[in-house]
């Protein structure tokens, strides 16, 4: 006869026995876990890199982090090579999201999982997760900042604006795209917001790779022939890196100094020199989206999948790839302007004051 007292001695025994058998550290073992990030030339992507090294190393899973300089072929190859290693799971933020089918399928065929990592991967089934922002949302606000910044809800307008895109073959820019545009359509129909150049939609105002030079060029155009003799007032600007050039170009025309006052420009990722730029009242807004909690998403996604889990997911409904509706946790993005800079982004520890000096 076991008595009640032996019973639970046992029982205590086992939980104990268990609890050292699954999960973080054994399950864990050193598993190989690849992370594919598309770029070096933005903050956030080494951020988003060293973040989830970081959580993946304490937790005993040895991180394989690879940047692709944007190159398709690179980050292919590194992500063949992830394989070739062993990894477990494979965590992927694309350059294009259409370009992974082939090296996924043999993902799938090794039972390797895998995670799209901010920006969806299209085209293939094999893809298992989405940890992202709300996409859509980002778009929202980068518009919102805008409508605030020229006191359209006060009724003041016209205003000229001029609209500018992330790349064609990223997912994200057309929610980016599309939030916004949902945002400030009402006002272009009243013609409180007026597109002098006409050029609206994606096709016309999207900027290959996101690349700060090429939306420089873009707004030198859009200047000389639009705005010789009209002042131009907003521009939508989806990331950080297409602000600076965009303000740039502003200011080689004269916006930011006399009586021209700099446009109300929209950003995204609250990269340091634009929070700088914002604190010196350029940039009007961008959109803090913190790495931080996106890699503790991921990361815990890892965990779930490497424990036989299902990992938890708060959207599965938004991001249908083309061969399926990727399950997907989404993270709530936060406006920051010269109003809210400090509580928004050195009270949580995201900056340290003097990093904004
Ligand atoms: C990301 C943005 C980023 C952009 C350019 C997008 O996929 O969601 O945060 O600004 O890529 O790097």
């Amino acid at each position: 006869m076991i008595t009640r007292q032996t019973f639970l001695k046992l029982a205590l025994a086992a939980s104990m026995l268990v609890g050292f058998a699954v999960p973080g550290a054994l399950a864990a073992g050193g598993d190989l876990i690849g992370v594919a990030m598309p770029t070096k030339s933005s903050q956030r992507w080494i951020d988003d890199g060293n973040n989830i090294v970081k959580l993946l190393a304490a937790k005993g899973y040895k991180p394989d982090l690879q940047y692709a300089d944007d190159d398709i072929p690179n980050q292919l190859a590194q992500i063949e090579n992830m394989l070739t290693k062993g990894a477990k799971v494979l965590v992927i933020a694309s350059i294009d999201g259409t370009t992974l089918s082939d090296v996924l399928s043999k993902a799938k065929d090794s039972g390797v999982k895998v995670i799209a990592y901010d920006r969806l991967i299209k085209g293939t089934p094999n893809v298992d997760y989405y940890a992202t922002f709300d996409n859509f949302q980002v778009g929202v606000q980068q518009a919102s900042s805008i409508v605030d910044g020229l006191g359209l809800k006060d009724g003041k307008g016209p205003f000229n604006i001029e609209l500018f895109g992330g790349s064609p073959d990223d997912n994200n820019a057309y929610f980016f795209y599309d939030g916004a545009l949902s945002v400030l359509q009402p006002y272009i129909d009243a013609k409180k917001l007026v597109v002098r150049s006409g050029q609206t939609g994606m096709d016309k105002v999207s900027t290959l790779r996101w690349d700060p030079a090429t939306a420089q060029a873009r707004m030198d155009n859009l200047l000389s022939a639009y705005y010789g003799n009209a002042k131009l007032d907003a521009v939508l600007s989806p990331y950080d890196g297409i602000s600076i050039g965009i303000i740039s170009s502003l200011k080689g025309v004269g916006y930011g100094s006399g009586s021209l006052k700099m446009p109300v420009v929209s950003g995204q990722d609250a990269e340091l020199q634009s929070i700088k730029s914002i604190i010196a009242g350029e940039q009007y807004s961008t959109i803090f989206k913190d790495t931080r909690e996106l890699a503790k998403v991921t990361v815990a996604m890892i965990d779930a999948i490497v424990s036989g889990k299902q990992p938890e997911v708060n959207d599965t409904k938004t991001y249908n790839n083309g061969k399926k509706v990727v399950p997907a946790y989404l993270l709530k993005p936060v406006i920051v302007t010269k109003a809210n800079w400090k509580p928004a982004l050195v009270d949580t520890g995201y900056y340290t004051l003097d990093q904004l000096k």
